[in-house]
Parts: C-alpha cells; sequence; structure tokens
C-alpha cells in the first residue's frame, strides 16, 4: 500500500477517513466549521496580491501546519501546528470583497487539507463571488480522490474525509505532491519540484484521471 513518510509519521493512502495510522492533528479552530459565518482558520499569514501562487492575481493564504516536513522547504515555520493565529473566514473574505482586481485566491501552507472544512468554507465563498481558488497539497490527486470517495470508490469514515471531499469539489486547480528538493527547478512556474502537477480539478473529476494544466 502506498504510504506518504513524514516526519510526522506514517501516513496511508486514505488516511483521512481510515484514521488508523494518523493522529488528528489539526487545530481546533479547524474542527466542526460548516459556515463563514463560523469557520476559523488558523493561518501564518496572507499575501493580499500575488502573481506567483497561481495564475492572474491572487490572495493567497497561509495555512499553519503541515505532516510532511519535506527537505528544503521553503516555508518551515507553517510546519508547525502550534504556530501562526486564528483567523476567521468572514474577516478573510472580507478583505477578498475589498479587492476588486482579484482573479481568485491561493490556499498555500503549510498543508490546507489539515484544515480542510475550514478551507473549504472560504473556497465555498470565494467561488460564490465568481472568483477562481487554486489550493496546493503535499498530496497526490489520486489520495485525496481515493480517500474522499471519488471515482467510485467509498470514502473512509469521519468528519476529516468530508472536509476533504468538501475542499476538492471547491478547488479549480490543485497543486499536488510534495517538494522534493532533487526534483527542484526554478524554472517553473507556481511550484517548486517538477514532480509537482497543476491538476484542473473539474476535468480531472469529470474524466475520472487527472488532468493537467501547462504552465
Ligand atoms: S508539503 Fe509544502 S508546506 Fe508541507 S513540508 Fe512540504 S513543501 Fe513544506
Amino acid at each position: 500500500m502506498p504510504v506518504y513518510e513524514t516526519a510526522a509519521g506514517t501516513i496511508r493512502r486514505g488516511a483521512a477517513g481510515s484514521g488508523a495510522d494518523t493522529a488528528d492533528t489539526r487545530p481546533d479552530t479547524a474542527r466542526g466549521a460548516s459556515s463563514a459565518e463560523d469557520a476559523v482558520l488558523r493561518i501564518g499569514g496572507t499575501e493580499p496580491e500575488s502573481i506567483v501562487d497561481g495564475p492572474g492575481f491572487r490572495y493567497v493564504v497561509f495555512v499553519q501546519g503541515c505532516d510532511f516536513r519535506c527537505p528544503g522547504c521553503h516555508n518551515r515555520r507553517l510546519q508547525s501546528f502550534e504556530g501562526g493565529r486564528p483567523a476567521a473566514v468572514r474577516e478573510l473574505l472580507g478583505e477578498i470583497r475589498e479587492n476588486p482586481l482579484l482573479d481568485g485566491i491561493t490556499l498555500s501552507g503549510g498543508d490546507p487539507f489539515t484544515q480542510a472544512e475550514a478551507c473549504a468554507v472560504l473556497a465555498e465563498e470565494v467561488r460564490a463571488l465568481g472568483l477562481s481558488v487554486v489550493t496546493f497539497t503535499g498530496y497526490l490527486w489520486e489520495d485525496l480522490c481515493a480517500a474522499a470517495g471519488f471515482g467510485g470508490g467509498a470514502a473512509g469514515g469521519g468528519s476529516a474525509a468530508a472536509g476533504w471531499r468538501r475542499l476538492v469539489e471547491a478547488t479549480d486547480i490543485l497543486v499536488d505532491g510534495p517538494f522534493i528538493q532533487a526534483l527542484r527547478n526554478i524554472d517553473l512556474r507556481f511550484r517548486g519540484s517538477s514532480n509537482q502537477r497543476l491538476v484542473d480539478v473539474r476535468r480531472s473529476l469529470a474524466g475520472g484521471k487527472a488532468v493537467t494544466l501547462a504552465f
């Protein structure tokens, strides 16, 4: 069975629902969020206007916490689940609404799938504004889909799997896979190593396999 080896331990394929190998390390603020009124994220910060975190002009949310601990990670301060600060989704939405130049938001980190439910709430509200959502993750597209029950497979139980499914569905472009130092390439756009893919989520869900975008 494919596994992810992280500094925090072994995460098996489908870990969001299995619960057998993965402790729920998400911060309290990320659990149980269901609406923009009560959802709270733990974030390391924001970048109100970026042109390097996805196509167009984007508001970037750096989610706090990541299990992968990739050697060479350029956001090491965002790996800890203890750092950062709480940020209400409604406050982030207020800032996003104030900027008419934005093409969308980018959920970066850290790993947004460690706080999937609250990230999904934000992403859904942003898409309702007509903006796009780019989400970075250390997980592979195929493993997220298996864990969330896309493609005919049975989703794992529990709120984590439901949150993963909701965040996948609220994402337009998923940048997947861990950063691999040996594959680092500074000429790539929007990602650091050549193993990472820009997955077109709508077309991938419709076709049942990853459809990647060339940037
Ligand atoms: S997945 Fe991203 S944030 Fe997490 S350790 Fe790897 S490079 Fe850093």
